[in-house]
């Protein structure tokens, strides 16, 4: 056991290195998708659900893997398809020439992977209905193969990973993945220790229809709170495989102890705190932060009496008053994790939770000793990790003031005051933007949170079509944590069909500014406020922005004057430069088609 948790963490702390590597590589155009298709590997947990769900170790172990079962493949299935999804929206300009040979067999070879997919699950379906294959599958030991399934699976896995260092590979990598992910299913299902399948196809069955729906039909505004959920749910199946495992030993060694209760702890703590993230994000709770006094305080006398039980459960493994006690402190944990935390700071928590989610899984691969979990456990915490690093970074804060800093707040006579100290702000009509544009050569879009709330991204695509029939030159300008996920803008854009070569990003675009005949900000607020780099009091000092105010004339869509997600007033607005079409963003782009027909 000692040899194989060492061998265990080497693996653990290799695949983090290596993780690290291959995520660090894949650009911010890229990071919606990364954390779907982390979170869709993830879903190796299935591997485990499998084994609890199809051995006879009891009622509650089969209960408790049919359960973990349908979370994980809802997470496979789901997250799979909406990754697909959105890397089918990444497109460049469309090339003038034709389609080649090559191009047209290797879109073939696409088209059959899923056929093949679905041959082999067919013959699988089969196998399992022939009584003679039934017997010959229950004798034969297929676990010295099964190794070589997942270590295979391991590689597309890391395969698959680095095909999202360019959207020109993403999908083809997202195909190994999808390949290394069906062959370590199909693989346990030959486990010796699987002795029934009826639990295991409801669950997959389940899975399978819950994750294609929410693939297919969850729209992209939609994906942070789906991806919350679907940390949730990885996070649920960790928690049961757990105290499943805990349940069915009467007799458990202190590795196998301390790798179940880690398991169940971080399982349990993501598990809620998931499902809180998600259900702010969807605003079924509110999106406020949510404090008290002596909160922290609470939370981490909390935390030290889930880690209390910890310990006693290490020392004295059968004390299961402590374990039960720790898995249901760990859920309220969650919960008083998250609730302090306002809405618009969920998405660096949503990524610190994949991390978590992330462990859960690697914790469950210590305790079954799965390498393949051990890994995948490791790739999904590094990418979690690394993430939230990088919105922190961008946003100029520490990931310390995210979760305890309820960020956003300001006295509102502070910013009125702040305002009226300004001078004035100019505002604009729609039928007054044509004659700005005329003349015009350089035209640069700066898309944010407010383009998403409006679903004004297609008006923002017809928009630039108008003016590139113009002979404008369009240029979009793509800041990293403008709207609320990591490469949010680029996913809607996609989804609009603006060729990903158009989007430029913060470094890149700048110094194009001081040449733009006009900047137009759909929805942009604090990532185009230069406060960022004069006020040295304000909250976004040192936060790298877009440098909106050097072009030449600028016009904002927003309903107001209202600050963004920092609760910052915006200078910007207040630049003799700069003119406010106020409205919502959709309803101003339709009314500036008109008059730009007209
Ligand atoms: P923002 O600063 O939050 O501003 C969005 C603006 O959109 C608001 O000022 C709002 O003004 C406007 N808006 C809302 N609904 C609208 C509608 N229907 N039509 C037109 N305008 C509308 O957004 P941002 O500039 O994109 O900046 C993102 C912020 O989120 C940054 O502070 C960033 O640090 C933070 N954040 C981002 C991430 C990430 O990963 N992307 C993660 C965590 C935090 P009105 O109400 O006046 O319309």
């Amino acid at each position: 056991m000692t040899t194989e948790l060492e061998i265990g963490l080497y693996i653990f702390m290799l695949a983090g290195f290596l993780g690290y590597h291959v995520i660090s590589r894949v650009p911010p155009l890229l990071h919606t998708p990364l954390m779907s298709a982390t979170n869709a590997m993830s879903g190796i947990s299935l591997v485990g659900s499998l084994l609890v769900a199809g051995s006879r170790h009891g009622p509650l172990s089969t209960a408790f893997g049919f359960v973990a079962v349908a979370c994980s493949s809802t997470n496979v299935v789901g997250g799979f398809l909406i990754t697909d999804r959105m890397l089918r929206m990444f497109k460049k300009a469309p090339s003038p020439r034709p389609e080649t040979e090559g191009a047209r067999a290797s879109r073939l070879r696409r088209a059959a992977l899923p056929a093949l997919t679905f041959l082999i699950l067919c013959l699988l379906l089969l196998v399992y209905l022939s009584e003679d294959a039934r017997r010959y599958l229950r004798t034969a030991d297929f676990t010295p193969v099964l190794k070589y399934f997942y270590i295979l699976s391991a590689a597309l896995f890391i395969l698959g990973l680095k095909g999202l260092s360019s959207p020109k590979y993403a999908r083809k990598g997202m195909f190994l993945a999808e390949f290394g992910m069906l062959m370590a299913v199909v693989g346990t299902l030959f486990h010796h220790e699987i002795v029934t399948y009826q639990w295991i196809i409801g669950g997959l069955t389940i899975g399978a229809v819950v994750g294609a729906s929410m693939g297919w039909w969850i729209p992209m505004t939609a994906v942070p709170q789906r991806t919350a959920l679907s940390h949730s749910l990885g996070a649920l199946a960790a928690t049961l495989v757990g105290i499943a495992e805990y349940h069915r030993h009467s007799e458990l060694g202190k590795v196998l102890t301390t790798a179940i209760g880690f398991e169940v702890l971080i399982g349990g703590l993501t598990f809620t705190g998931s499902l809180m993230a998600a259900g702010k994000l969807q605003e079924l709770l509110p999106g406020r932060p949510i404090t008290y006094r002596g909160q922290n305080a609470m939370s981490l006398s909390l935390l030290a009496v889930v880690a209390c039980c910890l310990i006693v459960l290490i020392v004295a493994p059968s004390t299961s008053s402590a374990f039960y006690l720790m898995v249901g402190l760990a859920l309220l944990f969650g919960f008083l994790l998250v609730i302090p935390i306002g809405a618009a700071d969920m998405p660096v928590v949503i990524s610190l939770l994949n991390s978590y989610a992330g462990l859960a899984d690697a914790s469950m691969g210590f305790v079954l000793m799965n390498k393949i979990q051990i890994i995948t456990g490791s790739l999904d915490g590094t990418s979690g990790f690394l993430l939230s690093l990088l919105m922190c970074r961008a946003m100029n804060r520490s990931a310390v003031n995210v979760l305890f800093g309820a960020f956003g707040k300001m006295a509102p006579e502070e910013g009125q005051a702040a305002a009226q100290s300004r001078g004035t702000v100019r505002s604009i009509a729609p039928d007054e933007v044509p004659a700005l544009l005329d003349g015009a050569r350089s035209v640069i879009i700066v898309p944010g949170y407010g383009m998403a709330v409006a679903r004004a991204q297609h008006g923002v695509s017809e928009l630039a079509s108008m003016l590139v029939k113009r002979g404008i030159n369009v240029k979009y300008a793509i800041h990293p944590v403008a709207g609320r996920m990591p490469g949010h803008m680029n996913v809607l854009l996609a989804e609009a069909n603006v060729p990903y070569d158009q989007l430029y990003e913060m470094e890149q675009i700048n110094p194009y500014f001081a040449e733009a005949d006009m900047a137009i900000v759909v929805g942009a607020n604090d990532v185009t406020n230069p406060a960022a780099k004069n006020n040295k009091n304000s909250p976004l000092y040192g936060m790298p922005i877009l440098e909106v105010e050097r072009a030449q004339s600028i016009i904002v869509l927003k309903r107001s004057l209202n600050p963004g997600f920092a609760g910052v007033d915006n200078e910007l607005y207040y630049n003799p430069k700069c003119m406010m079409l106020f409205g919502d963003a959709k309803e101003s782009l339709n009314k500036l088609f008109g008059a730009l027909k007209s």
